[in-house]
């Protein structure tokens, strides 16, 4: 994603900052619509594209702006139709993103950080540590680039229905660049998603959450994971600083915020073999969750090297499911998709980059396609 510093990239402002920086060189509001509509609606990354700008304009962006997008490393494809790329961002840094087809959706799984400070223990991002944030633009660029891998028809169909914010990094941790990135998403001027359509997974920062819930109101996630403080302080370390009582009060102070009915929030529950799939944990966990309006999404623990944990075995997982059902809890189990590259919940690593770094271009199962 190199390019000049003095140059202002224009991906990853929002409209109003957009605005801004035009009326700064006494151009008028509407350019910036104009521009974003290029960028976000037909994929153009280059001035001299936008033909409705004027020439002397063309000239004048080109000179003071940019845009600026991640540098594709490699692309692989795994059986299932699911898609990951890497991706070099500015200072060298590379992340992952993770498509997911489905008969209805496509649904593109964005990174928010060059690693995580969280340090879950059951995630192999949390095992590598953290980098850096991405800034705004390095959030939007992921998407930018899917969309253009990906083939979307300019006006025509896109492939990318559905955002989540579940790649690498705590997306609240990063909350100054994320908050824009959720408006371009959002902004018809933008990608024009709707807010169900957009999902932010927490490990549960409160204070960032309660602010989310004042500005912005995108779908959300939290990873649960195990239904008492003693349990969590362990699975998921952030749960010491910002206990059980305080996240699921927080929980219910989103759903309340929110303007629209059917609001939900959805908890994300990693099924570790013999850690946290008993049902006595099953009862814990219907009981915290009693009075906020939710979903629990079960996701069958992903292995990566050095982990000590196992995933529990199919018949704990559908006893777990079916007690919650039984509690009134609509429960999912996720598919796991992507699994033979390493692309399934908590894999991304840069594990590729170790790959192509031997040279290996073709794994089992995996398609590799230098791009
Ligand atoms: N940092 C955010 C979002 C990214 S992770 C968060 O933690 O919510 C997306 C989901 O995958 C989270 O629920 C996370 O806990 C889960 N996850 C992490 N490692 C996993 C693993 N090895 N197997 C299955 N799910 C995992
Ligand atoms: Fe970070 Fe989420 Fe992994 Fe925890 S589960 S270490 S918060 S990416």
């Amino acid at each position: 994603m190199r390019g000049t510093d003095a140059k202002m990239n224009l991906l990853g402002l929002e409209r109003r900052a957009l605005e801004v920086f035009f009326a700064g060189s006494g151009e008028k509001p509407f350019r910036a619509r104009q521009v974003m509509q290029w960028i976000y609606h037909r994929g153009v990354a280059d001035f001299d594209t936008m033909t409705d700008l004027g020439k002397p304009l063309r000239a004048w962006l080109k000179n003071s702006a940019e845009i600026r997008l991640p540098e594709v490393i490699s692309e692989q494809i795994a059986n299932d139709g699911t898609r990951k790329w890497l991706l070099r961002m500015d200072a060298a840094n590379s992340i992952e993103t993770v498509f997911i087809p489905d008969e209805e959706r496509g649904t593109l799984c964005i990174s928010s950080q060059v690693g995580c400070a969280m340090d879950c223990s059951f995630c192999a991002t949390g095992k590598q540590g953290f980098n850096r944030n991405l800034s705004t633009a390095e959030i939007v660029g992921q998407v930018w680039v899917a969309n253009r891998l990906l083939g979307a028809a300019p006006g025509g169909e896109r492939a990318i229905t559905n955002i989540v914010l579940m790649g690498m990094g705590e997306p609240l941790a990063n909350y100054r660049n994320v908050l824009p990135a959720l408006g371009i998403f959002l902004d018809d001027f933008g990608y024009g998603l709707s807010k169900r359509r957009v999902t932010l997974s927490t490990s549960g920062l409160v204070p960032n959450l309660l602010r989310l819930a004042e500005e912005c109101d995108v779908a959300l996630a939290v990873s649960l994971h195990a239904p008492n403080d003693a349990l969590r302080d362990i699975l998921v370390p952030i749960n010491k600083v910002h206990p059980l009582a305080e996240l699921m009060a927080a929980c219910r102070h989103y759903v309340r915020s929110q303007d629209h009915r059917h609001v939900h929030v959805t908890f994300e529950y990693v099924m570790l073999d013999g850690v946290n799939d008993t049902l006595e944990q099953a009862r814990e966990l219907a009981e915290l969750v009693r009075d906020i309006p939710c979903k629990v999404n079960l996701i069958p623990f992903n292995t990566f090297p050095g982990t000590r944990y196992r995933r529990s075995p199919q018949q704990v997982i559908d006893r777990f499911a079916d007690y919650l059902w039984q509690k009134g809890i609509v429960t999912v189990t996720r598919r796991t998709r992507g699994g033979d590259i390493d692309a399934a919940c908590g894999q991304l690593a840069g594990k590729v980059q170790d790959r192509i770094r031997r040279g290996e271009r073709k794994t089992r199962g995996l398609v590799e396609v230098r791009v």
